[in-house]
């Protein structure tokens, strides 16, 4: 079983409005309210793709009721921890062809209830066979809180797919024992790294790949939007190239891409297979209106297009 966690899930509402008018007020009768935040993305395109997933991380008050719900409506599994606050709303406002957005930092987790969720999540990594790991942590946990998770899978031998920024993935790269997999995009890369990358020289982001902060990291896959992704699997490179296509809503096309992963992964893949499918899931979300969903058919239709070509060194 695949396991993701979500430990600041949202309510996504986006509303459709033909101009956002300042100071005055907005009608729009269109309104769209889903499951949110990473990991829930995650979740959904695992399940799209017909893997057995488990949705776990932290729910709280009426939003967290609401979240619970929508995942039940579709036939997702989910356990997750109760907590006292609210889960929060992520507020879209897409207009004149610009996405103006609200994001609420959501609610405190306390220290009870963060080790609820711990104990909770040692439990299910009984059943788990891998383990993804998206987007923020709620207020109130440790920045350390996902090395936590890192150490705990591996004592049980569960692969962790790491999808996060910032001090929560300089936290895990720290660790002494290491995610499976680490899927930054070209910014978050620089991002860690204080240095700037270009397309035109990928040997700069494979020399960036080798140095010893990523040892141990059995994967890397550095996603380049529609430029494809290069990626580093224990010793050798990758370098992943995607035909152009029509996009509708590339948000959540990250997500998608560890989903494939994932259930690639759970489906015994070999390497070039693991880069066609998570490639694939990420191009099929993009063509979507819904944010974090793929139809499987276009997957497999993407998979067959896609080019792997492992870089000589
Ligand atoms: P993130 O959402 O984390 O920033 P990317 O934008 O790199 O990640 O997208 C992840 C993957 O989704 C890409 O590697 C690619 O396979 C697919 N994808 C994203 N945007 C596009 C696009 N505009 N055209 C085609 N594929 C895309």
């Amino acid at each position: 079983m695949i396991v993701t966690v979500t430990m600041n899930p949202s309510i996504d509402i986006s509303y459709p409005l033909e101009t956002l008018k300042i100071d005055t007020v907005n009608r729009t009768n269109q309104v769209s309210k889903t499951a949110g935040g990473k990991g829930l993305n995650v979740t959904r395109v695992i399940h799209d793709l017909g893997g057995d997933v488990l949705a776990t991380g932290v729910l709280g008050g009426f939003h967290g009721a609401f979240i619970a719900e929508e995942l039940k409506k579709v036939g997702i599994k989910q356990d997750f921890t109760p907590i006292k606050e609210e889960s929060r709303d992520s507020i879209a406002i897409l207009h004149e062809g610009n996405q103006t957005e609200i994001l609420e930092a959501g609610p405190t987790v306390s220290a009870e209830e963060q080790t609820a969720f711990f104990e909770k999540f040692k439990e299910l990594l009984q059943k788990a066979t891998i383990v993804t790991i998206s987007g923020s942590l709620a207020k109130g946990f440790p920045q350390n809180f996902y090395q936590k998770l890192v150490h705990a899978a591996a004592e049980q031998e569960v692969k962790v797919l790491a999808d996060t920024s910032g001090e929560s993935l300089r936290q895990i790269l720290k660790g002494e024992q290491k995610p499976y997999l680490i899927k930054p995009n070209l910014e978050e890369l620089e991002d860690l790294l204080g240095q700037k990358f270009s397309l035109e020289k990928l040997e700069e982001i494979q020399a960036a790949l080798a140095q010893p902060l990523f040892e141990g990291i059995e994967w890397i896959v550095v996603s380049l939007g529609k430029a494809g992704a290069i990626a580093k699997h224990q010793d050798a490179f990758y370098r992943v190239t995607i035909p152009s296509i029509q996009v509708v809503n590339p948000v959540g096309s990250g997500d998608s891409t560890i989903a494939g992963f994932a259930y690639g992964l759970s489906q015994r893949m070999n390497t070039e297979e693991l880069l066609k499918i998570c490639m694939a899931a990420g191009m099929a979300n993009a063509q979507e209106k819904k944010t974090g969903h793929v139809d499987p058919i276009n997957v497999q239709q993407h998979f067959e297009n896609i080019e792997v070509k492992k870089i000589e060194q």
